[in-house]
């Protein structure tokens, strides 16, 4: 019997302690890494930097003096302290789920900041797969992001200049992604979701049915060309993102809008504060102020999917989930009503501009 006993809590200790097996990472155009040294903490997954800088094309070292690590980027270097949940790029900063932290001798970053954070900071496109458990192969196409792009940009440029477009809301998350974990076991998944359906539902009575798309309407996970199909259809005159965070400390708060530091005029890259990305956040912001609620800022962050292109592309992190007063605006239904009427007022005077 003792035998078993050993064997039980050998076999739950493992389970609690193991290294997951792989993940790959791809960035576009580029052959997939994969990264066999994962591990998990509390929960989390966790990589090393030296793994992950190459496999996104980028180079960074250990700072011994400074006790930080300094990643290379085009725009400049990003530091990242072990145990400080903020990086810093210039004057950005973000705040990271998990801080970095040393495990076995080297410095490892959350998934999170590979899937999610790192590539809005730099507007890379990045595929993010944990290859244990198997995660659905992707779709036939989702290599080819370039094609995608080239084919959505001419189906743009025949759209006429004058119709007021519709707007495509895509919650983040979904399916066997659940985003950021906050109170009372809420899920950034759900959260944006039930926000992104309230505000399809106001633009569909005030605007009409036509005048909104949703990237998903339910919980389930898309890839990447899923997630942007809706915004290669004609007229789309805005892409909102709704996400949500959560952080190690409690007081931790703030509504942040991303916008691309630079976008594309045709095929001609200018500063994004000349762009419709830019006057769509300054409408956002305008509307989100008014009705009282503080937008901490609006930064450039170059997203995951929207890169490129010159549509009018906004991220919102509309709060941490981990606060607990953006916990009750983001979910209490009085507050979360008046946050999305005032996201449906920023929206319509921006399309309503155009
Ligand atoms: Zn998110």
């Amino acid at each position: 019997m003792w035998r078993f006993l050993l064997f039980l809590s050998a076999l739950l200790l493992w389970g609690e302690d193991r290294a997951l097996a792989k993940v790959e990472v791809t960035l576009v155009n580029r052959t997939p890494v994969i990264i066999e040294e994962v591990y998990t903490h509390q929960g989390s997954i966790f990589l090393a930097l030296d793994d992950v800088l190459p496999a996104l094309g980028l180079s960074g070292q250990w700072d011994s003096s400074a006790r930080l690590y300094q990643i290379s980027t085009p725009y400049g270097k990003i530091s990242v302290v072990p145990g400080n949940s903020s990086i810093r790029l210039g004057s950005q900063v973000m705040t990271l789920p998990q801080a970095p932290r040393f495990i076995d001798g080297r410095l490892r970053v959350d998934e999170s900041f590979v899937r999610e954070y790192l590539p809005a900071l730099l507007g890379l496109s990045v595929t993010y797969r944990n290859l244990d458990p198997q995660e659905p192969p992707p779709a036939p196409e989702a290599d080819s992001l370039d094609l995608f792009f080239a084919r959505l940009l001419e189906k743009k440029g025949l759209a006429p200049e004058a119709t007021i477009g519709k707007v495509v809301i895509d919650p983040g998350h979904g399916g066997d992604d659940p985003g950021s974990i906050g109170l009372n076991g809420s899920t950034e998944k759900d959260v944006v979701l039930e926000i992104a359906r309230q505000l399809e539902k106001q633009i569909k009575m005030k605007l009409g049915a036509e005048r909104v798309r949703l990237t998903r309407d339910s919980d389930y996970a898309l890839t990447l060309e899923q997630r942007l199909q809706p915004v290669g259809e004609a007229d789309v005159a805005a892409l909102l993102q709704l996400h949500a965070q959560a952080a190690s400390h409690p007081e931790t708060h703030g509504l942040y809008l991303f916008v691309r530091p630079r976008e594309e005029t045709r095929g001609v890259s200018q500063p994004a504060a000349q762009g419709g990305s830019m006057r769509l956040a300054e409408a956002l912001r305008g509307a989100l102020t008014g009705a009282g609620f503080a937008v901490a800022g609006i930064l450039p962050a170059p997203l995951l999917p929207l890169g490129r292109g010159d549509l009018p592309s906004v991220l919102v992190e509309l709060g941490y989930l981990t606060n607990a007063d953006d916990f009750e605006r983001l979910t209490r239904p009085e507050e979360q009503t008046r946050l999305i009427q005032a996201l449906f007022e920023g929206l319509k005077t921006f399309v309503e501009s155009r």
